[in-house]
């Protein structure tokens, strides 16, 4: 070490002459965000890997976050396109016991082989970006919902969309509800409570808004009951789908929306609620990993899952001691979706659902669905994705339950597609319990 470099007695403070030393002059090229160098390769995240564990071919999540993290370090290497093949599921992240950012990498290897390395004019790549922007294409669908619904559900327009864009035809295409969510809200003239003690921003997503609004519907009605204001803020996808295909850019404007109407309503005295736990999971983890819009933190850490905020929040093992659902529902065969899990709401439906008079919630097991929002549409996945959700169907049907629930609208999607079960929300469960309308099942009394 010269002169120079060694420190000397005076050289930490206090002294006007100390020049700092740059250990790492390449420093800013390299990665080095917190947990990138924690991985000691122990493969727990690759033993808690859906895809690893059924499809061979998949290296797993440890060489799609620290390896490939590494070699890239060492010399300008292409991401392998494997990391095309990860769900974004986002196991591996609560599995890791060093908190290495696993999802945060694969999201951003993800995004830099789309933009540097996929070919722009493959079906692949219209397939995904399609399937990413469902929120773009769901307002045409919308606008004349029954044609559009007869066309889709045609066999020889599945048959076109399998051949022309890879989207599978095994699965029917869900259908759009005849009024969307946000029309139904301004129709009844938006809030009917005013409270400014509570209030909630509700990020109802694309699918609660375009196809099943009943879910969003049940928030409103479960929330009011409960004294709430709700705001209903301008809102866009809330990235999940364009993360999972690596298309940031399109995810990175979503989110400037999301963020910037999300932190007035925060700046109005709401806290921020989701449905859909996919969307909670995006504006908490995601954004603040992935973007540095201003007021993204505090979005993040003001957003909450719906049943989660009530459940922290109100004393609802009072509110539903005593109530029952009457004939609508029968019991349940109940799913945590990995993004609840990944927010720790694993637990929580069950938990919540106990004092309903007549109500048993069966668990059936921690495993993943499969479908993991468009992973599943894809042609190419279709069979692992069955594979991976076969663990859930047979506890389903092994369920003294015939009716499915869950949080996730694409792993019900996935539960009813693999046993013909009804599928409803917990909150369509609240509602029920609570005000007695559930809409899913109920036959009229929900004008307001
Ligand atoms: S679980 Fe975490 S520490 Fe273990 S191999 Fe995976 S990334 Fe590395
Ligand atoms: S996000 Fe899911 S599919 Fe992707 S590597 Fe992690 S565990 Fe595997």
């Amino acid at each position: 070490m010269s002169d120079a470099e060694r420190p000397t007695d005076g050289g930490v403070s206090g002294d006007d002459d100390f020049e700092p030393i740059q250990v790492f002059p390449e420093a800013e090229e390299m990665d080095l965000r917190p947990g990138a160098d924690d991985c000691y390769k122990c493969s727990t995240c690759d033993t808690n890997c859906p895809v690893a564990e059924v499809d061979d071919e998949f290296p797993g999540p440890k060489f799609q976050g620290p390896e490939q993290w590494r070699l890239k370090r060492q010399e300008d290497q292409d991401v392998d396109d494997s990391v095309m093949k990860c769900s974004n599921c986002m196991r591996c992240d609560s599995a890791c016991p060093s908190d290495v950012p696993l999802s945060q990498m694969h999201n951003t290897a993800r995004g830099e082989y789309v933009e540097e390395q996929m070919d722009k004019f493959s079906r692949e790549y219209v397939r995904n970006r399609i399937l990413a922007n469902y929120r773009r294409l769901a307002p045409l669908g919308s606008m004349f919902p029954r044609t559009t619904n007869f066309v889709m559900g045609l066999s020889a327009t599945q048959w076109l969309g399998e051949k022309v864009l890879g989207i599978t035809s095994e699965r029917e295409l869900p259908e759009f509800a005849t009024e969307t969510f946000r029309e139904w809200w301004t129709k009844r003239g938006g809030a009917q409570v005013t409270n400014p003690d509570k209030r909630i921003a509700y990020f109802h997503g694309c699918y609660a808004n375009y196809n099943t609004p009943e879910v969003a519907k049940a928030l409103v009605r479960v929330y009011e009951h409960l004294g709430y204001e709700i705001m209903v803020p301008d809102q866009h996808c809330s990235g999940t789908p364009m993360f999972a295909n690596g298309m940031l850019e399109d995810a990175r404007r979503s989110a400037e929306t999301n963020v910037r109407e999300l932190a007035a309503a925060l700046e109005d005295g709401a806290d921020i609620v989701a449905s859909c736990s996919s969307c909670s999971m995006s504006l908490r983890q995601e954004y603040p990993e992935l973007f540095d819009f201003d007021g993204t933190d505090d979005v993040a850490e003001n957003t909450w899952d719906a049943v989660e905020y009530l459940r922290v929040h109100e004393d609802l093992e009072a509110e539903l001691e005593g109530t029952s659902v009457g004939d609508e529902f029968d019991d349940f065969a109940y799913h945590a979706p990995c993004h609840a899990r990944n927010q720790g709401l694993d637990g929580q439906t069950l938990e919540v659902l106990a004092p309903i008079d007549g109500v048993e919630a069966h668990d059936v097991g921690d495993s993943c669905s499969g479908i993991s929002g468009t992973y599943g549409w894809k042609a190419e996945n279709y069979e692992t994705s069955m594979k991976i959700g076969e663990e859930m169907v047979d506890h389903m049907e092994d369920a003294d339950a015939e009716t499915g629930l869950t949080e996730c609208p694409t792993c019900s999607m996935q539960m009813e597609h693999g046993t013909g079960y009804e599928i409803t929300h917990t909150l369509e469960v609240l509602e029920a319990a609570l005000v007695g309308t559930a809409e899913s099942t109920a036959t009229g009394a929900n004008a307001q």
